[in-house]
């Protein structure tokens, strides 16, 4: 008989992946089972990635229909569901542009890290803390020090300011700028939301000093926050803008949207990649579109996610600080710095959240969660909190004796 997976993994991937603690065999809805049987509620959604939950009829039908009529076609043609998918997401931003599809939020940063060296300006200001992504180009504008050291040297030419200081912004950029890129909200920093003029200063800055605004909407983008893209929220209009994650419900896809004369800066062969908007990842995508539609998920999300912030707050639990966010991208803040506990807690209770910073614990479910279901995660928090406090202590005593 095969071996577990969990007895396997360590053989054959290689080791960054840590330490999986579970492993994952079958979802449907905001649910999914891992080997050993046992279900859990996603409050993760694999980072706010399974925007329609998993195993979406829209999603299977979409996929199922687009291979059966035309699969991977690379990217020296297009297809009917590239272009429609890019009209729709120019629709959505509202300001005629142009589309790059590519396969993650890595790439698609990447791909407005090149677009902006196309300016001939050749630095790029970013903020510390925010992620953008892995590869070489993304991660040297990743403001987390300790994901670029192993790696140095980075391409050259990011400069980073303290997220959400305009000051140090308005200071950072000069005419030698070709693109300041933020997150609306911090995702991987642990949800840290920007002063509420901060995107409208970015905007005025860069537009005075002739630099691009690229917001990386990977986490924050389709839905997830309670707008379709988190800036319009405060009625800033970045001149390109990355998405991924929740646009394709599952299925790899990135894009790279431009408008003004940004959107004109790539010549043909200057950029691609052979999977980019395949007709396949462009047709779940399109479901997605569809759904948030037809369901009118936007204005679900921002209700859902208002009120368990709201539930969770009203626990008035020691260990919790406060809820920040907005829609389905919340942070908890703990009071102590109990998170990776708190999820281990959690995932024995029956619900996967993660612990992006030590003292908070990340909430990005599908877009489609009850608020019933989520009402489930806040009856049980308390006792996970206390679970978690309670193990803390226990590893204190551990500690002490072999000290
Ligand atoms: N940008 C942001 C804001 C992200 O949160 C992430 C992923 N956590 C990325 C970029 C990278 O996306 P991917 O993992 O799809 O390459």
């Amino acid at each position: 008989m095969t071996a577990p997976l969990q007895q396997r993994w360590g053989q054959s991937l290689m080791k960054n992946y840590g330490t999986p603690p579970i492993a994952l065999v079958g979802g449907s809805g905001p649910y999914v089972t891992d080997a050993d049987g046992k279900r859990y509620l996603d409050l993760l959604g694999g980072i706010a990635v399974n925007s329609l939950g998993h195993a979406h009829p829209a999603i299977v039908e979409a996929v199922t229909t687009q291979l059966q009529t035309l699969g991977h076609v690379s990217n020296l043609y297009i297809s009917p569901p590239v272009v429609e998918l890019a009209e729709k997401l120019l629709d959505r931003f509202g300001h005629p542009g142009r589309a790059f599809f590519c396969n993650s939020g890595t790439e698609a940063n990447e791909a407005a890290f090149k677009l902006a060296r196309r300016t001939g300006r050749p630095e790029i200001v970013a903020a510390e803390k925010a992620f953008h992504g892995r590869t070489m180009g993304a991660l040297a504008m990743t403001g987390q020090p300790s994901k670029r050291a192993p790696f140095e040297p980075m391409p050259p030419g990011v400069r980073f300011v303290p997220y959400g200081d305009t000051e140090a912004l308005d200071a950072a950029v000069t005419d030698q700028t070709a693109a300041v890129i933020l997150e609306p909200i911090l995702g991987e920093a642990g949800v840290i939301v920007p002063p509420a003029d901060y995107l409208a200063a970015a905007r005025r800055i860069t537009s005075e000093r002739g630099a691009l605004l690229i917001l990386d909407e990977v986490q924050t983008g389709v839905a997830r926050t309670g707008t379709f893209f988190a800036h319009q929220q405060v009625g800033v209009v970045p001149d390109v803008m990355t998405l991924a994650k929740g646009l394709g419900g599952g299925l790899p896809i990135g894009a790279c949207i431009a408008t003004g004369p940004a959107a004109e800066l790539f010549e043909p062969g200057q950029h691609g990649t052979t999977f980019g908007g395949n007709p396949v990842a462009a047709a779940a995508a399109l479901a997605v579109l569809g759904v948030i539609e037809s369901e009118g998920l936007t204005d679900h999300v921002a209700a859902v996610g208002k009120t368990i912030a709201t539930s969770i707050e009203d626990l008035h639990h020691p260990l919790i600080a406060g809820v920040r966010g907005a829609g389905l991208l919340l942070g908890i803040e703990l009071t102590e710095a109990l998170s990776g506990r708190a999820e281990a807690a959690a995932r024995d209770a029956g619900f996967l959240i993660n612990a992006p910073a030590p003292d908070v614990l990340r909430l990005a479910p599908p877009l489609i969660i009850t608020e019933e279901q989520a009402q489930s995660f806040v009856g049980a928090l308390p006792a996970i909190l206390d679970t978690a406090a309670q193990n803390d202590k226990g590893d204190l005593v551990n500690k002490e004796n072999r000290a």
